[in-house]
């Protein structure tokens, strides 16, 4: 070996050694590191190890301090809205504790309230009838009221607008003869009697004969009324009338609900003094009172002079029938009652020129009496009319006679019964032909401006609808002794005339003029 290789060894070795230690000494330094991990040595992604550094969080917290100012603004909205979704399912809960159904309705109101909806829905008011029992509380949860319901709304639907709404017929009467023998006594009124009166057995039996036919008796405010357009003027159109197939409504009235003296006794009460019933009346009831029982009923004076009281005229009449036949009127529907003034009315002397006769007291008890019968009326379903303050004839008066009666009408009668927009012609006297009325009509216009819209006259037809821009005219046919005697023909529609006549009538029947 030479001496230079010799000294290459030397310096390799010596080089070798250098590398070593430096070698050493790296080593050192890498792994006496704290945040040391195997990525550091593989150069690849990996955290399972981390585990070995579990207690080296310290770093960590200074990313909080960052990122704590952005999570503030954002939970700021977002709670919000999450609450609110919240307190909608607590509505739930509420309903859920359901003592509500628990507070059952008492039977003894259950079993009125069910009568009366009843009532109701006989007369074809079904949306009445269901108001009635909807306002039970806990109606929802009562077998007996939604078993009702479902009746209801069964017999509603089988319900039909009745077609032929401009042939609806209207019957009329005077005050029916309680006592034929009285009525029929031969003396000088009873040829008028027959001839413009309808007995109770004839009245009953008429009823009778029209419910089995499947007429309902409806108010002329079902028929047609005044509706006001959009460019605020008003026009008359008819009505509609949900009847059952089969059913064919008519309009029911009475004139003179008055009493006048020469039927019920001795005087007249045409003057000052007023006329009061007594033994000599000619069988006729002679004032309407509202019994104990809350209903209309009738003062009568039998010839031993003694008072009783019941159905002796058409409305305690009427009302009975209806009691038994609910579905015999529509909604509650009662017949038109028509009033003069002259002797005051439903038998109460009520005329201002009685007030000397009879005293300040005892007149304002008559008018008070007298306005408590009608309101009863009119409560119980009852149509109020004029039929003029003194039955004069407005086809012949002169339209100022015509204004002026239709005004003391107004002073001396409304008072009493209260406002009415129908008026029933005395002797079916109209104040125009066929042809409509118009403004240029004196009569009409006076009467229009008195607040008349409903007209009714005399017509032998089966009907006459005069339906016009503001008014509704119609003619009425008469039931008495005259018609039945004279033109039974013009019945036939109604009834024959052998099933209603009373055998009492003294025949023949009078002929008119
Ligand atoms: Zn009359």
């Amino acid at each position: 070996m030479s001496r230079e290789s010799k000294i290459i060894r030397i310096l390799l070795s010596i080089a070798a050694v250098l590398l070593f230690i430096l070698l050493a000494m790296g080593a050192y330094l890498l792994f006496s590191r704290p945040d040391f991990t195997m990525q550091d040595l593989s150069g690849e992604p990996s955290s399972s190890e981390q585990t070995d550094v579990p207690a080296e969080p310290v770093p960590e917290p200074e990313p909080e301090p960052e990122s704590e100012p952005a999570p503030e603004p954002e939970p700021v909205p977002e709670p919000e809205p999450e609450p609110e979704p919240e307190p909608e399912p607590e509505p739930d809960p509420e309903p859920e504790p359901e003592p509500e159904p628990e507070p059952v309705i008492p039977p003894e109101q259950l079993e009125a309230a069910i009568a009366e909806a009843d009532l109701l829905a006989a007369g074809y008011d079904y949306p009445a009838a269901r108001v009635l029992l909807q306002e039970l509380e806990g109606w929802e949860t009562d077998p007996q009221i939604t078993a009702r319901l479902e009746e209801y709304d069964a017999a509603e639907a089988a319900l039909k607008p009745y077609p032929n709404m401009s042939t609806i017929t209207h019957v009329f009467f005077h005050s029916l003869i309680a006592d034929n023998a009285r009525a029929f006594d031969g003396d000088s009124d009873s040829v008028g009697y027959n001839m413009y009166m309808t007995t109770i057995s004839e009245f009953e039996a008429i009823l009778e004969i029209l419910y089995k036919k499947g007429y309902v008796l409806v108010s002329p405010y079902d028929v047609a009324y005044e509706v006001t357009n959009e460019d605020g003027s008003v026009s008359f159109r008819y009505g509609e009338i949900l009847l059952p197939e089969g059913k064919t409504p008519f309009m029911m009235s009475q004139d003179d609900v008055n009493y006048y003296g020469y039927m019920i006794g001795s005087t007249d009460g045409m003057n000052e003094i007023p006329a009061r019933p007594d033994p000599t009346g000619d069988g006729f009831a002679h004032r309407i009172i509202i019994g104990e029982d809350g209903l209309p009923t009738c003062e009568y004076m039998q010839p031993d002079g003694t008072v009783v009281t019941g159905d002796y005229d058409l409305v305690p009449i009427l009302n009975r029938f209806i009691a038994e036949h609910p579905d015999f009127s529509y909604r509650g529907a009662r017949a038109i009652l028509a009033f003069t003034g002259y002797e005051g009315v439903l038998g109460y002397r009520t005329k201002p020129s009685y007030e000397t006769a009879l005293g300040s007291e005892a007149y304002a008890a008559e008018v008070e009496a007298a306005a408590f019968v009608a309101d009863t009326l009119r409560q119980q379903g009852w149509d109020i009319a004029s039929h003029s303050y003194g039955h004069i004839n407005y086809g012949d008066r002169g339209a100022e006679r015509v204004a002026a009666d239709a005004d003391k009408w107004e002073a001396t009668v409304e008072p009493i019964l209260g406002e009415t927009d129908i008026l029933i012609y005395p002797h079916g006297s109209d104040i125009e032909g066929l042809v409509p009325y118009t403004f240029n009509n004196a009569k009409f216009a006076a009467l229009y401006e008195d607040g008349f819209r409903y007209y009714f006259t005399v017509d032998s037809s089966v009907y006459f609808h005069d339906l016009g821009d503001v008014y509704f005219r119609g003619g009425r046919r008469n039931l008495d002794g005259y018609r039945m005697w004279h033109h039974p023909y013009m019945l036939e529609d109604l009834y024959a005339i052998e099933d209603v006549w009373d055998p009492d009538r003294p025949t023949p029947v009078a002929s008119i003029g």
